[in-house]
């Protein structure tokens, strides 16, 4: 393999190496020595093994110019629409790493795990609460698996009550595409309908659609293109009119925290990601918690364990659920990832009802003033009067003027040093740039973001090419997307022979 090219002249840790040097400073060996050949086997054992050899000092350096290298949330804006990125408090972090939770053991006797017990029993009932509904599980480990889930417990339920023909689902064409996997994974055939001019749920499509063979359809709301369905109650009505179940993908929750209830606009079942709203670190694969909640028609048919409480307040006992009949049974190992209910206790019960709905209040709030200051720079995708939590832009103004695209602002906003926004999503915008501030940002962050944004807008007119080139400051430029994810290499091959 061939050495990167790195822009910051930063040799790499082989580059270091000097023979004889070494981390490592270990007391005399004070019981007699064994040859390794007669432990190992001699077989196991290499002449030449190329570590580097360097000090602690270039270790610690070496790794921690790499961990610089990566962009956070913890160093700087991170404004990407739809994935719900925001600040991560970190009180979370200390009461999920505390020994009593951190050091458990999944198979240790519940009377030993009461607290946990508690734990998960009452931020089911907080997020059942939060939503409006009757009951939730924990236990899916992402979003799409609690989208999933919903489609599992909708089966079973139509084919409890002998409803065995509905296997159609209908999702509208601005859905995440994880909503139509998920709905085809689990046997359902997937209808498509589109949106109208405003963004929204096209209705009359909706009541052509819906019929006896519909199992339920999945929705967004607020949806991706940032807008609240307005119509949701008399959407809510034809699919219930027509038999069947309506599903709300919840991972737009943060814009309604507070203010307003999928259970009371007529969802049967929704899933939460608690990895975005209620703030757990994400990315990189996990681990998450899609947990999910349910209308009273579909509670017998959650995961099992559920957890049951006998008793109340200081003379609680918390024990497992096992003995559910209609469950759809177990969809994760154990519990789920426990820690990340630790997190988004702790962070519900640190803000309290009023502190949820400032977040609601201000994530709207903040994707609103981005969208108003850069009214004109940009086209705005839809012409409502707000949007919610997120804005959608379209760079097509800039692409038909001198064929400057999506990609290479996002790219150019690197040079300023902000992580790019979702670009190319949700599908149904041409040139789409996805903003989604959160409500941790300031308005400084916030203006300073924007003066970059217009700025970049100048630059498209005046000089395209500077945008084509972006990005200029970072240690590689323009990469192979697809090669970068279809032929992963992290493994670095050290350049001397053996
Ligand atoms: C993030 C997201 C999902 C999927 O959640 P994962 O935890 O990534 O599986 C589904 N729908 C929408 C709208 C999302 O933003």
């Amino acid at each position: 393999m061939s050495s990167i090219e790195i822009a910051d002249g930063e040799p790499l840790i082989f580059e270091k190496s000097r023979t004889g040097r070494t981390a490592a400073n270990l007391p005399e060996c004070d019981v007699p020595s064994i040859p390794a050949s007669l432990l190992l086997g001699a077989e196991n054992l290499r002449n030449n093994l190329p570590l580097p050899e360097v000090s602690e000092l270039d270790v610690v350096r070496h790794f921690t110019h790499l961990s610089q290298r990566n962009y956070s949330i913890d160093g700087g804006f991170y404004p990407l629409g739809s994935c719900t990125m925001k600040y991560n408090p970190k009180v979370n972090e200390k009461t999920a790493g505390m020994p009593g939770f951190a050091c458990m053991h999944p198979l240790q006797p519940e009377e030993t795990a009461q607290g946990a017990l508690a734990l998960m029993y009452e931020l089911q009932k907080m997020l059942a609460e939060i939503c409006g509904m009757a009951a939730a599980t924990l236990q899916p480990a992402a979003g799409a698996h609690g989208e999933l889930l919903s489609m599992m417990m909708v089966h079973a339920y139509h084919r409890e009550r002998g409803d065995e023909k509905r296997n159609i689902v209908i999702i509208p064409d601005s859905a995440h595409g994880t909503n139509p996997a998920s709905a085809a994974r689990c046997g359902f055939k997937v209808k498509g309908i589109p949106s109208n001019e405003r963004g929204c749920v096209n209705l009359e499509s909706l009541a052509q659609t819906v019929n006896e063979n519909t199992a339920a359809l999945m929705l967004t709301n607020p949806n991706t293109v940032g807008l609240f369905e307005s119509d949701i109650q008399e959407i809510c009505r034809l699919v219930h009119e027509a038999g069947g179940l309506v599903y709300c993908d919840g991972a737009n929750m943060n814009a309604m925290l507070g203010i307003t209830r999928p259970g009371d606009m007529g969802f049967d079942v929704m899933h939460f990601n608690l990895h975005k709203t209620f703030s757990t670190p994400h990315g990189g694969g996990g681990p998450g918690c899609g947990a999910v909640s349910v209308q009273p028609c579909l509670e017998p048919y959650l995961p099992t364990p559920t957890i049951k409480r006998i008793g109340k307040g200081a003379s609680a006992v918390y024990s497992f659920d096992t003995d559910r009949p209609k469950s759809v049974g177990k969809i994760h190992s154990f519990y789920g990832a426990f820690l990340i209910a630790v997190r988004a206790y702790t962070y519900i019960r640190s803000l309290g009802a009023e502190g949820l709905r400032e977040i609601g209040e201000n994530a709207v709030l903040n994707a609103n003033y981005i969208r108003a200051r850069l009214t004109g720079h940009y086209d705005i995708a839809y012409d409502a009067k707000f949007c919610m939590h997120e804005v959608v832009l379209s760079a097509n103004r800039q692409k038909q003027l001198n064929g400057v695209r999506a990609l290479d602002i996002s790219k150019r906003l690197m040079d300023y040093g902000y992580h790019p926004p979702t670009n190319y999503f949700p599908l149904i915008v041409p040139e789409a740039l996805m903003i989604e501030p959160t409500e941790t940002e300031s308005k400084q962050t916030l203006d300073k973001f924007i003066d970059a944004m217009i700025q970049i807008s100048k630059e498209a007119e005046t000089d395209p090419e500077l945008l084509r080139s972006a990005p200029h400051n970072t240690v590689v430029s323009r990469l192979d997307e697809t090669a970068a994810v279809k032929n992963l290499d992290l493994r670095w091959e050290p350049l001397f022979a053996e």
